[in-house]
Protein backbone atom coordinates (compact mmCIF):
# COMPACT_ATOMS: atom_id res chain seq x y z
CA UNK A 1 0.00 0.00 0.00
CA UNK A 2 0.95 3.39 -0.71
CA UNK A 3 -0.02 6.13 1.93
CA UNK A 4 -0.14 9.97 1.54
CA UNK A 5 -1.37 12.56 4.04
CA UNK A 6 -2.23 16.50 4.00
CA UNK A 7 -3.26 18.42 6.18
CA UNK A 8 -6.97 20.18 5.84
CA UNK A 9 -7.40 23.75 6.66
CA UNK A 10 -10.75 25.71 7.21
CA UNK A 11 -11.38 29.16 5.06
CA UNK A 12 -8.98 31.06 7.61
CA UNK A 13 -6.10 28.65 7.39
CA UNK A 14 -6.90 27.16 10.79
CA UNK A 15 -6.76 23.38 11.18
CA UNK A 16 -9.70 21.35 10.36
CA UNK A 17 -8.11 18.14 10.30
CA UNK A 18 -5.93 15.61 7.96
CA UNK A 19 -7.12 13.39 5.12
CA UNK A 20 -5.56 10.27 4.44
CA UNK A 21 -5.86 8.20 1.11
CA UNK A 22 -4.54 4.46 0.58
CA UNK A 23 -3.59 3.33 -2.84
CA UNK A 24 -3.12 -0.36 -4.13
CA UNK A 25 0.34 -0.36 -5.65
CA UNK A 26 0.55 -4.11 -5.96
CA UNK A 27 0.28 -4.09 -9.72
CA UNK A 28 3.25 -1.37 -10.70
CA UNK A 29 5.34 -3.07 -8.53
CA UNK A 30 4.55 -6.37 -10.08
CA UNK A 31 4.85 -4.27 -13.06
CA UNK A 32 7.90 -2.95 -12.45
CA UNK A 33 9.34 -6.43 -11.08
CA UNK A 34 8.20 -7.49 -14.87
CA UNK A 35 9.91 -4.57 -16.48
CA UNK A 36 13.24 -5.89 -14.42
CA UNK A 37 12.95 -9.16 -15.18
CA UNK A 38 12.49 -8.46 -18.97
CA UNK A 39 15.82 -6.12 -19.71
CA UNK A 40 17.77 -8.96 -17.56
CA UNK A 41 16.56 -11.68 -20.05
CA UNK A 42 17.09 -9.84 -22.98
CA UNK A 43 19.85 -8.38 -22.01
CA UNK A 44 21.67 -12.15 -21.40
CA UNK A 45 20.42 -12.94 -24.76
CA UNK A 46 21.89 -10.07 -26.49
CA UNK A 47 25.07 -10.65 -24.89
CA UNK A 48 26.09 -14.61 -26.46
CA UNK A 49 26.02 -13.54 -29.98
CA UNK A 50 27.67 -10.16 -29.18
CA UNK A 51 30.32 -12.26 -27.89
CA UNK A 52 30.57 -13.97 -30.91
CA UNK A 53 30.67 -10.86 -33.38
CA UNK A 54 33.25 -9.46 -31.21
CA UNK A 55 35.89 -12.90 -31.20
CA UNK A 56 35.30 -13.05 -34.76
CA UNK A 57 35.85 -9.22 -35.63
CA UNK A 58 39.22 -9.48 -33.29
CA UNK A 59 40.52 -12.65 -35.35
CA UNK A 60 39.94 -11.57 -38.76
CA UNK A 61 41.41 -7.81 -37.85
CA UNK A 62 44.61 -10.42 -36.88
CA UNK A 63 45.31 -11.62 -40.64
CA UNK A 64 47.75 -10.05 -42.45
CA UNK A 65 46.05 -10.43 -45.85
CA UNK A 66 43.83 -7.95 -45.68
CA UNK A 67 42.85 -4.57 -47.67
CA UNK A 68 43.60 -1.37 -45.74
CA UNK A 69 39.65 -0.64 -46.40
CA UNK A 70 38.47 -3.63 -45.05
CA UNK A 71 40.35 -3.27 -42.25
CA UNK A 72 39.05 -0.04 -41.61
CA UNK A 73 35.58 -0.91 -42.19
CA UNK A 74 36.10 -3.96 -39.82
CA UNK A 75 37.32 -1.51 -37.37
CA UNK A 76 34.20 0.45 -37.10
CA UNK A 77 32.67 -3.00 -36.81
CA UNK A 78 34.60 -3.72 -33.75
CA UNK A 79 33.77 -0.34 -32.19
CA UNK A 80 30.28 -0.78 -32.25
CA UNK A 81 30.10 -4.13 -31.35
CA UNK A 82 32.14 -2.60 -28.25
CA UNK A 83 29.07 0.21 -27.93
CA UNK A 84 26.45 -2.14 -27.95
CA UNK A 85 28.21 -4.43 -25.61
CA UNK A 86 28.33 -1.44 -23.01
CA UNK A 87 24.93 -0.53 -23.74
CA UNK A 88 23.74 -3.88 -23.05
CA UNK A 89 26.12 -4.22 -19.87
CA UNK A 90 24.67 -0.83 -18.42
CA UNK A 91 21.40 -2.16 -19.31
CA UNK A 92 21.99 -4.95 -17.16
CA UNK A 93 23.79 -3.33 -14.76
CA UNK A 94 20.56 -1.10 -13.70
CA UNK A 95 18.48 -4.44 -13.57
CA UNK A 96 20.56 -5.26 -10.66
CA UNK A 97 21.11 -1.94 -9.08
CA UNK A 98 17.18 -1.55 -9.33
CA UNK A 99 17.06 -4.18 -6.47
CA UNK A 100 20.24 -2.81 -4.09
CA UNK A 101 23.55 -1.68 -4.16
CA UNK A 102 26.30 -2.79 -6.72
CA UNK A 103 27.93 -6.28 -5.15
CA UNK A 104 31.73 -4.99 -4.60
CA UNK A 105 34.63 -7.54 -4.26
CA UNK A 106 37.30 -5.44 -3.15
CA UNK A 107 41.44 -5.89 -3.60
CA UNK A 108 44.22 -4.12 -2.71
CA UNK A 109 44.38 -2.35 -5.96
CA UNK A 110 47.34 -0.03 -6.95
CA UNK A 111 44.53 3.07 -8.53
CA UNK A 112 47.45 4.87 -9.82
CA UNK A 113 48.37 2.17 -12.56
CA UNK A 114 44.37 1.36 -12.76
CA UNK A 115 43.45 5.18 -14.12
CA UNK A 116 46.46 5.19 -16.21
CA UNK A 117 45.68 2.24 -18.17
CA UNK A 118 41.63 3.37 -18.54
CA UNK A 119 43.19 6.80 -20.09
CA UNK A 120 45.25 4.64 -22.48
CA UNK A 121 42.75 2.47 -23.45
CA UNK A 122 40.49 6.05 -24.29
CA UNK A 123 43.18 7.86 -26.23
CA UNK A 124 42.48 6.65 -29.47
CA UNK A 125 38.76 8.15 -28.87
CA UNK A 126 40.70 11.77 -27.37
CA UNK A 127 43.11 11.91 -30.99
CA UNK A 128 39.81 11.05 -32.57
CA UNK A 129 37.77 13.61 -31.10
CA UNK A 130 40.80 16.02 -31.47
CA UNK A 131 40.82 16.57 -27.97
CA UNK A 132 43.96 17.15 -25.75
CA UNK A 133 44.97 14.89 -22.78
CA UNK A 134 46.33 16.06 -19.33
CA UNK A 135 47.25 13.93 -16.49
CA UNK A 136 47.97 14.74 -12.84
CA UNK A 137 48.61 10.89 -11.51
CA UNK A 138 51.11 9.83 -8.51
CA UNK A 139 53.30 7.20 -9.13
CA UNK A 140 51.41 4.68 -6.98
CA UNK A 141 47.92 4.75 -5.20
CA UNK A 142 47.49 1.50 -3.07
CA UNK A 143 43.97 1.45 -2.06
CA UNK A 144 41.26 -1.58 -1.70
CA UNK A 145 38.50 -1.54 -4.05
CA UNK A 146 36.70 -3.40 -6.98
CA UNK A 147 38.88 -2.68 -9.88
CA UNK A 148 36.60 -4.05 -12.17
CA UNK A 149 33.78 -1.85 -10.88
CA UNK A 150 36.30 1.36 -10.44
CA UNK A 151 37.73 0.88 -13.85
CA UNK A 152 33.92 1.60 -15.12
CA UNK A 153 34.04 4.70 -13.66
CA UNK A 154 36.91 5.99 -14.83
CA UNK A 155 36.13 4.46 -18.48
CA UNK A 156 32.21 6.18 -17.84
CA UNK A 157 33.70 9.67 -16.87
CA UNK A 158 36.62 9.64 -19.83
CA UNK A 159 34.10 8.79 -22.40
CA UNK A 160 31.92 10.94 -21.12
CA UNK A 161 34.23 13.55 -21.40
CA UNK A 162 35.29 12.96 -24.73
CA UNK A 163 31.89 12.73 -25.95
CA UNK A 164 30.48 15.96 -24.75
CA UNK A 165 33.58 18.23 -25.59
CA UNK A 166 34.04 19.45 -29.49
CA UNK A 167 37.49 19.35 -31.52
CA UNK A 168 40.26 21.11 -29.84
CA UNK A 169 38.45 20.82 -26.16
CA UNK A 170 41.01 19.85 -24.00
CA UNK A 171 40.38 16.95 -20.88
CA UNK A 172 42.33 16.62 -17.91
CA UNK A 173 42.39 13.26 -15.14
CA UNK A 174 43.84 14.01 -11.82
CA UNK A 175 44.33 11.37 -8.51
CA UNK A 176 45.69 12.44 -5.52
CA UNK A 177 44.94 12.16 -1.52
CA UNK A 178 42.65 14.99 0.31
CA UNK A 179 40.80 15.49 2.57
CA UNK A 180 41.65 11.98 4.28
CA UNK A 181 40.07 10.82 1.17
CA UNK A 182 41.67 9.68 -2.05
CA UNK A 183 39.90 11.98 -4.78
CA UNK A 184 39.44 11.09 -8.80
CA UNK A 185 38.63 14.56 -11.24
CA UNK A 186 37.87 13.85 -14.67
CA UNK A 187 37.17 17.67 -16.42
CA UNK A 188 36.74 18.88 -19.35
CA UNK A 189 36.32 21.74 -21.16
CA UNK A 190 32.90 20.41 -23.02
CA UNK A 191 29.28 21.72 -23.43
CA UNK A 192 28.75 21.89 -19.59
CA UNK A 193 25.87 21.10 -17.84
CA UNK A 194 23.08 23.88 -16.80
CA UNK A 195 22.67 24.35 -12.97
CA UNK A 196 19.44 22.39 -13.19
CA UNK A 197 20.20 19.51 -15.20
CA UNK A 198 23.08 19.08 -12.41
CA UNK A 199 21.13 17.88 -10.19
CA UNK A 200 19.80 15.03 -12.79
CA UNK A 201 22.68 13.64 -14.26
CA UNK A 202 22.98 10.90 -12.23
CA UNK A 203 19.28 9.80 -12.39
CA UNK A 204 18.20 6.72 -14.40
CA UNK A 205 18.02 7.55 -17.86
CA UNK A 206 18.33 11.38 -17.85
CA UNK A 207 19.97 13.34 -20.71
CA UNK A 208 19.92 16.77 -21.17
CA UNK A 209 17.83 18.60 -23.24
CA UNK A 210 21.12 19.97 -24.92
CA UNK A 211 22.66 16.37 -25.97
CA UNK A 212 19.28 14.71 -27.02
CA UNK A 213 18.78 18.25 -29.98
CA UNK A 214 22.68 17.29 -30.68
CA UNK A 215 21.86 14.12 -31.32
CA UNK A 216 24.97 13.40 -29.19
CA UNK A 217 24.24 9.36 -28.70
CA UNK A 218 23.94 7.84 -25.23
CA UNK A 219 21.02 6.88 -23.41
CA UNK A 220 21.48 7.96 -19.91
CA UNK A 221 22.72 4.94 -17.39
CA UNK A 222 26.31 5.71 -17.48
CA UNK A 223 26.28 8.31 -14.34
CA UNK A 224 23.59 6.34 -12.28
CA UNK A 225 26.16 3.31 -12.43
CA UNK A 226 29.37 5.02 -11.81
CA UNK A 227 26.81 6.46 -8.61
CA UNK A 228 25.84 3.14 -7.54
CA UNK A 229 29.25 2.23 -7.47
CA UNK A 230 30.76 5.19 -5.92
CA UNK A 231 28.31 4.38 -2.87
CA UNK A 232 29.01 0.85 -3.15
CA UNK A 233 32.55 1.51 -1.61
CA UNK A 234 31.04 4.08 0.69
CA UNK A 235 32.22 7.06 -1.58
CA UNK A 236 30.11 9.91 -3.13
CA UNK A 237 30.08 11.39 -6.63
CA UNK A 238 29.58 15.13 -7.50
CA UNK A 239 29.41 17.72 -10.64
CA UNK A 240 30.64 20.91 -11.13
CA UNK A 241 30.01 22.31 -14.49
CA UNK A 242 28.96 26.01 -16.61
CA UNK A 243 27.36 25.73 -19.56
CA UNK A 244 29.86 26.19 -22.90
CA UNK A 245 32.92 26.36 -20.16
CA UNK A 246 33.28 22.27 -18.74
CA UNK A 247 32.51 19.72 -16.36
CA UNK A 248 34.13 18.80 -13.55
CA UNK A 249 33.35 15.29 -12.13
CA UNK A 250 35.01 14.36 -8.92
CA UNK A 251 34.77 10.98 -7.20
CA UNK A 252 35.55 10.60 -3.48
CA UNK A 253 36.86 7.43 -1.69
CA UNK A 254 37.78 6.54 1.61
CA UNK A 255 41.42 6.07 1.83
CA UNK A 256 43.17 3.95 4.56
CA UNK A 257 46.76 5.13 4.10
CA UNK A 258 48.92 2.09 4.85
CA UNK A 259 50.76 1.73 8.33
CA UNK A 260 54.09 0.90 7.17
CA UNK A 261 53.99 -1.62 9.22
P1 LIG B 1 24.67 9.24 -21.57
O1 LIG B 1 26.03 9.84 -21.77
O2 LIG B 1 24.51 7.89 -22.18
O3 LIG B 1 23.57 10.18 -21.96
P2 LIG B 1 25.18 9.42 -18.70
O4 LIG B 1 24.38 8.84 -17.57
O5 LIG B 1 26.62 9.09 -18.75
O6 LIG B 1 24.44 8.96 -20.02
O7 LIG B 1 25.03 10.99 -18.65
C1 LIG B 1 23.76 11.58 -18.40
C2 LIG B 1 23.69 12.98 -18.98
O8 LIG B 1 24.55 13.85 -18.25
C3 LIG B 1 24.16 13.10 -20.42
O9 LIG B 1 23.16 12.76 -21.33
C4 LIG B 1 24.53 14.57 -20.51
O10 LIG B 1 23.36 15.36 -20.65
C5 LIG B 1 25.12 14.83 -19.12
N1 LIG B 1 26.59 14.68 -19.08
C6 LIG B 1 27.30 13.65 -18.59
N2 LIG B 1 28.64 13.87 -18.67
C7 LIG B 1 28.77 15.10 -19.21
C8 LIG B 1 29.89 15.92 -19.55
N3 LIG B 1 31.15 15.52 -19.32
N4 LIG B 1 29.65 17.14 -20.10
C9 LIG B 1 28.38 17.56 -20.32
N5 LIG B 1 27.28 16.84 -20.03
C10 LIG B 1 27.46 15.62 -19.49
Amino acid sequence: LSVSARTVRDGDGGFAGAALAYKDVTDLVRALQVKEEFIALVSHELRTPLTSIHGFTALVLERDDLPEDAVHQLQVVSRNVDRLDRLVGDLLQTAQTERGTVDVVRRPTDLAALVRDCVEAARPALERAGLSLETHLPERLEVSVDPQRTAQVVDNLVSNAVKYTRPDGRVEVCLGVADGGVELEVRDTGIGISPRDCHQVFSRFFRSRHVTEQSIQGVGLGLSICKAIVESHGGRIEVESAEGVGSTFRVRLPYDAPTGD
